[in-house]
């Protein structure tokens, strides 16, 4: 196999945007664009909860990610991969360009999920912010702990002081943020994003009525007070979400983590800057995202790709160890390690040693 360039895959969402994403990736706005393709899923094997279930990835001949991947699952994802998940990809990538502030809402934790919805994977979520207009922002976390007749009362109200309870924070490019199942958070207008997540679409939306998202859909087709109950009422504090946060451009090496530790149990983001050096990473199922520059992407099996800013590119197991090459920079997206990857050389990161064990519950 080789690594294989994915066509856009927008379906519409209840909320405005898209405009970047077809600007990032060098496309004409159609004359018939409705403003309402937010968000590009790349190599998705996962479906929309609602808004009529669409989201999976098709591969260039027309058939769909997930059917190939069903045909040959040891191909595209590797053994150390399979032991931990099956066929299973682990992870869902999307490109988003809010074009308008998202409602406040948060994603269910795997406990949850294994309780009521009946899915191995929650939605931790992790935020590569590749373009921001000035002044932009996103909301993060309970500022105050809460209790649930007050998470209730603000529910109820549907007015501004559900966003006003959270942190909120400028973000420019080059900003990452891992936002853990539980997390009341939204995106603001203008924040245009690379997103990480367990690969499910389920999410509690405490803010609904003004987006016109039907109750049901809301709350994930559960009684209100058991989705609500996914919430994490606790303060998050300032330390806690100074922990969050990292950058994901400030590299100075040819192999870099991207994100918090705390990300690496759920998904794994690097950045491969072949502008210091040729970037050289073991095969393994990939979603890669180009932000600058021209290059090549070489595989171990003979495979040669040119790449470019604007291309999202997925790399199956099989067509081996890769190398970038060229001025380019991409991110390389992937799932969560297989149990035996301590053999793997992990990449560099800065934050090394940041670890709490007070936030553990965040990511359990
Ligand atoms: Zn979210």
């Amino acid at each position: 196999m080789m690594p294989i360039v994915l066509p856009r895959n927008t379906p519409r969402r209840f909320y405005r945007g898209g405009r970047k994403i077809l600007a990032w990736r060098g496309e004409a706005v159609p004359d018939t664009f409705d403003d309402h393709r937010p968000e590009d899923w790349l190599a998705s094997t996962t479906r929309l909860f609602a808004e009529g279930g669409d989201g999976l990835a098709l591969l260039p001949g027309g058939g769909t990610l997930a059917a190939a991947l069903a045909a040959d699952p040891a191909g595209w994802l590797g053994p150390a991969h399979m032991r931990r998940y099956a066929a299973d990809p682990g992870l869902l990538v999307k490109l988003l360009d809010a074009g308008e502030r998202l409602p406040v809402h948060a994603h269910p934790d795997r406990r949850f999920a294994a309780r009521h919805l009946h899915s191995r994977h929650g939605k931790t979520e992790a935020w590569m912010v590749l373009d921001a207009d000035p002044d932009a922002r996103v909301w993060l976390g309970f500022r105050s702990p809460m209790s649930s007749a007050e998470v209730a009362d603000l529910v109820e109200a549907q007015d501004h002081r559900l966003l006003q309870a959270l942190h909120e924070f400028r973000v420019s490019r080059g900003d990452a943020v891992l936002v853990p199942a539980g997390q009341p958070h939204a995106v603001g207008a203008g924040v245009f994003l690379l997103e990480l997540q367990e690969p499910t679409d389920f999410s509690v939306m405490l803010e609904h009525a003004r987006f016109g998202i039907h109750e049901d859909d809301a709350w994930l087709g559960l009684d209100p007070d058991v989705a609500q109950s996914c919430v994490d009422h606790a303060a998050l504090s300032h330390q806690r979400l100074s922990r969050l946060r990292s950058r994901w451009d400030t590299g100075w090496t040819a192999v870099q983590s991207a994100l918090p530790a705390k990300a690496d149990e759920f998904f794994r983001a690097d950045v491969l800057d072949a502008r210091f050096a040729d970037a050289e990473v073991e095969a393994g199922f990939s979603v890669l995202v180009v932000p600058d520059g021209t290059g090549e992407l070489a595989t171990s099996t003979g495979g040669r790709l040119p790449v470019h800013a604007g291309q999202t590119v997925v790399t199956p197991y099989s067509c081996g160890d890769l190398t970038l090459t060229g001025e380019v920079r991409a991110v390389r997206c992937r799932p969560a390690a297989g149990p035996d990857s301590r053999t793997d050389p992990p990449a560099l990161r800065k934050d090394d040693g940041d670890t709490n064990p007070s936030d553990s519950e965040a990511a359990t």
